[in-house]
């Protein structure tokens, strides 16, 4: 038997063999039974027959001995005397010889109710003999029965003096008296008459035995019957079972002989499973005509052609490899190969077995695994910090942390690992401890990832700021096992943020917090109780713009950051200095007691910049805004509010810095602006309005001693305010942008008079009209304003533009390129206001305009005894110098105009002429001076 059939029977102790057994037992017990019962009944049987032959044969043999001898014996040894006796004996005798089962024959006789030897077979002379009379105890009682009962009999096996003995018993009866007088006895050998008894048995137990022979033979070919019924049911499982697990096996499955795949067993199964074919890409047949180091990936082939030369020589048994086969298409496929020897085969054809799992997918996920692990590695050792795991305790005791370790924290990721030199904890700065932990705890409750900013002290006791991101990580029964996370260094950022935040909050060039950090300050505090006074003091040194232009913006920084360095020294925790705006600043003032407080703090103010202020003739404003219920929650409105305070607090004409608070007063002032500029939107939409109108203020030339022209100034009539002054509106209109229009309604009906001057027959007289930067500076100014001349064909040589001098230095070489188009057809162009504002006098030269006018406050200046009045015949002498003819404004007294004849001046202008005048008034006026009627 193979082992596999061994196994295969052992295999078949199913329930169904234990059921067989049974019967089989139950069908020997039946054999056996019924075998018992036979030969029982037989050997019965025989018995009974024996029995009755012997019985038969005694009561023959019985007939042969006379009775009436019998009755001659006594029973006594004198019998051995008689003739009967003698008969009676040689009877026995001859019976005994003559018949060949017969050991003894013998006559018995009852006498004083003892059994009694009347006579037997054997020669005196033999030791068994028994002579008349001799008693025969010890067959009493088995021999008395007949003498009873008068019946032939047959004993049981019952042993005396002589042997063992089976005795056939016949009564002999007196014929006369029927009395039972002996019993004639004779005895079969026990050994004997069983021996008989067996001989007769062996037929019948020959055929018990061959019956017991048969069944076993039946039992026998019907076991090996079923046996090889339930052997042939198990291969037949097995096979089913081989064959689907070799078909749908998951892992490929081939044979392989030597270097060769074996498509077909000689069976003509195939010798390469589905999933075999699958992985390699290729049938059966086609696997069949290609050897496996063909299809093997180059790099994978020597050491697989190693592996299986030992295999092959028999030092190993097998080998397991992964390795890479090439699919038909060129594509790889990689596998774990197992290869041993196919074992069990009834005949040795030296076949291998070749397993193969596809572990391509597997390969790639490891591909990627090690692709990830080797990122990973790349990004630690990358890392601007460490990456770390902890236990979630107060020390943060490391489980691990990166290499990034040392260059973070200046110790070793070995001295912070369980905290063997110094816990996490500790080098994180105490005041953060505390807050972290907190944060920590926050987070792992709501299963949040923890974000946090911080400082730790490094080995060498430097500070650095960190950012830590990290998460918990949860056991099973949701408690928290460990934090894990990384720490970056984030100190250059922070030092970046720290100064762009700087830069956010404050101003570059004096360092102060700038505006949107007022703002930011004052809307955080706007929601706040006024438990403690606060107030906003604005400081405007919007007159240092025109600094700037004169002298350059690095000489007004100069100066300003002085300024600024003066007010600093007031900023404190209440006190906080802003800048707010160019050249515009703020106190934000918290906790003052009153007003007093207030007014003299800014009385300090003031005295800190009016010095410096007033040395470069500049002047400057202070507002003040006490925040209230009423204003506390709007924010824009209260810096426009302060700095409005400011502007008004400029407003004075002289140099010096004064303080306003902004009241309701003040806010009737806005109010009245806001009027205003209404009025003005009305009156720039309606040209034909005359709310506002033009008045003349006639301009003498001194030499000719004639009015020569007019100054066209503007005048409005308020329909609410009635007459409003050009210095309160132009200037609102100039804000609003209004001055285009409103600029263009001057200019039309400065014109429409010098076409009434011209058609009264005074084409010589010129007026000049004030123009404000903005107006310049539109693109169409000029080409508008010479169409319009050209139309009404006006003597461009009569129209003269003011524009004052710090238009010139704004857009010095724009405003020129203007003037110079306007001056190319012979139009006029006067420097207002001229030594008011800081036009470099260096520059003054290349200002291509045709007249200075001296302003107001250099002919005031002629009135005192003073030596300033050499200024005003310099810039005289100058103008001319320069070209111009120079006109004086504000001549109110002779003595001026005098001083201005004196020094060459060539017109003036002023109330000591006439004050401006309207239209006709003005012209009357021309006429009376010129024909000498002066009034
Ligand atoms: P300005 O161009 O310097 O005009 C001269 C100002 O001095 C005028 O004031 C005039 O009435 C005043 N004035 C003339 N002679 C004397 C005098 O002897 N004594 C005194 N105390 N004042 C005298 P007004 O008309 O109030 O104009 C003020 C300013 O308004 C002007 O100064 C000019 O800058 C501006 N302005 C007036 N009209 C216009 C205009 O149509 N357009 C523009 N852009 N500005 C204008
Ligand atoms: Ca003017
Ligand atoms: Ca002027």
């Amino acid at each position: 038997m193979t082992d596999n059939q061994t196994a295969a029977t052992r295999r078949i102790a199913s329930p169904a063999s234990s059921t067989h057994v049974k019967y089989i037992a139950f069908i020997l017990v039946v054999f056996i039974a019924l075998s018992t019962f036979h030969l029982l009944f037989t050997w019965k049987n025989y018995n009974q027959e024996a029995e009755q032959e012997a019985i038969i044969l005694a009561q023959s043999l019985e007939a042969m001995i006379h009775p009436e001898h019998l009755a001659e014996l006594s029973g006594s040894p004198g019998d051995m005397e008689k003739i009967e006796y003698t008969l009676i004996k040689n009877d026995l005798i001859r019976l005994v010889q003559t018949t060949n089962q017969i050991r003894f024959a013998y006559v018995l006789g009852l006498r004083d109710d003892h059994l009694t030897i009347l006579a037997d077979s054997e020669d005196p002379d033999s030791v068994d003999y028994a002579p008349p009379g001799l008693l025969y105890t010890e067959a009493d009682p088995i021999l008395r029965d007949p003498f009873q009962s008068g019946q032939s009999v047959l004993t049981p096996p019952y042993t005396d003096r002589w042997g063992s003995w089976v005795s056939a018993l016949v009564p002999v009866v007196h014929q006369d008296t029927s009395q039972i007088i002996s019993v004639f006895a004779i005895d079969f050998s026990t050994a004997e008459w069983r021996a008989h008894l067996y001989r007769q048995m062996i037929p019948d137990v020959m055929i018990v035995v061959f019956m017991f022979a048969l069944l076993m033979i039946i039992f026998y070919v019907w076991k090996q019957k079923t046996t090889l019924k339930q052997m042939s049911q198990v291969l037949a499982y097995e096979e089913a079972l081989y064959r689907n697990m070799f078909s749908q096996a998951p892992i490929g499955v081939a044979l392989v002989k030597g270097c060769h795949f074996v498509s077909q067993t000689i069976h003509g199964s195939p010798g390469i499973n589905p999933m075999g074919e699958k992985i390699l890409g290729r049938s059966n047949e086609a696997l069949g005509s290609i050897t496996w180091p063909d299809i093997t990936y180059p790099d994978d082939l020597p050491s697989n052609l190693k592996q299986f030369e030992q295999f092959e020589s028999g030092l190993v048994d097998g080998y397991t490899l992964e390795k890479r086969f090439i699919k038909p298409d060129g594509s790889i496929v990689w596998t774990d190969i197992h290869v041993s020897r196919l074992r069990g085969l009834p005949d040795e054809q030296d076949l291998h077995l070749l397993l193969i799992e596809d572990i391509t997918a597997f390969k790639k996920e490891e591909q990627k695994l090690i692709e990830s692990e080797r990122s990973k590695s790349v990004m630690l050792s990358n890392l601007p910090g460490m990456a770390y795991r902890c236990h979630y305790d107060q020390d943060w005791t490391m489980q691990f942390v990166s290499n990034g370790c040392l260059e973070l924290t200046g110790y070793h990721a070995d001295q912070l690992i369980a905290n063997r030199k110094i816990s996490y904890n500790q080098i994180i700065k105490p005041e953060y401890r505390d807050m972290l932990f907190q944060e920590w705890a926050k987070v792992t409750t709501e299963r949040k990832p923890f974000r946090k900013e911080y400082e730790i002290t490094t080995a060498a006791g430097e500070s650095k700021w960190v950012y830590e991101l990290g998460e918990a990580i949860y056991n099973d029964t949701g408690a928290v096992e460990a934090l894990a996370g990384i720490i970056l260094d984030i100190s250059d950022r922070k030092s970046a943020e720290n100064q762009l935040r700087f830069a956010a909050e404050h101003d570059l060039w004096t360092g102060l917090y700038n505006r949107s950090h007022l703002e930011l300050i004052l809307n955080r505090d706007a929601h706040l109780p006024l438990r403690e006074k606060r107030a906003v003091i604005g400081i405007n040194l919007s007159s240092m713009y025109a600094l700037s232009l004169s002298y350059g913006f690095s000489y007004s920084q100069t100066v300003l950051r002085k300024i600024t360095g003066r007010l600093s020294r007031h900023s404190h925790q209440n006190r906080i200095l802003f800048s707010s705006y160019e050249y515009r600043y703020v106190f934000y003032v918290k906790g003052y007691r009153g007003r007093d407080e207030l007014e003299s703090f800014c009385d300090t103010i003031a005295g800190e910049i009016s010095p410096i202020l007033g040395s470069e003739r500049l002047g400057g404003g202070i507002g003040v805004l006490e925040i209230d219920e009423s204003n506390r929650s709007d924010v824009e409105m209260m810096l426009k509010n302060v700095l409005l305070a400011t502007e008004i607090a400029m407003k004075s004409e002289e140099a010096d810095v004064r303080v306003q608070f902004f009241d309701l007063s003040l806010a009737e002032q806005i109010r009245r602006e806001e009027n205003i500029e209404r009025e003005l939107v009305d009156i720039s939409n309606d040209t034909a309005s005359d709310r506002l109108y033009l008045l003349f203020q006639p301009v003498l030339d001194l030499k000719k001693d004639k009015i020569c022209g007019f100054e066209a100034l503007a005048r409005l009539n308020s329909q609410y305010y009635g007459l409003v002054p050009p210095n309160e509106f132009i200037p609102i209109a100039e804000k609003s942008k209004l001055i285009i229009q409103l600029g263009d309604v001057i200019i039309f009906k400065a014109l429409q008079f010098l076409k009434k001057l011209q058609s009264q027959g005074l084409g010589h007289v010129s007026v000049s009209i004030n123009i404000s930067a903005i107006q310049l500076l539109r693109a169409d100014f000029s080409k508008n304003l010479i169409d319009k001349i050209t139309r009404w064909r006006i003597n461009p040589a009569n129209v003269g533009l003011e524009l004052t001098e710090s238009i010139f230095a704004s857009n010095y070489d724009e405003i020129n390129r203007i003037v110079r188009s306007l001056r190319e057809i012979g139009m006029k162009i006067l420097i207002d206001d001229f030594g008011t504002g800081y036009s470099s006098l260096a520059r003054e030269h290349e200002i291509y305009a045709n007249c200075l006018k001296i302003d107001k406050h250099f002919i005031d200046k002629l009135l005192d005894a003073s030596p300033d009045k050499a200024i005003t015949s310099d810039i005289i002498a100058m103008g001319h110098k320069l070209g111009h003819s120079v006109i004086a404004e504000g001549v109110e007294y002779e003595s001026q105009m005098q001083y201005l004849k004196d020094h060459g001046c060539d017109m003036i202008q002023g109330y000591l002429i006439s004050k401006p005048l309207q239209e006709d008034l003005a012209i009357e006026r021309m006429n009376q001076y010129n024909n000498g009627v002066d009034c």
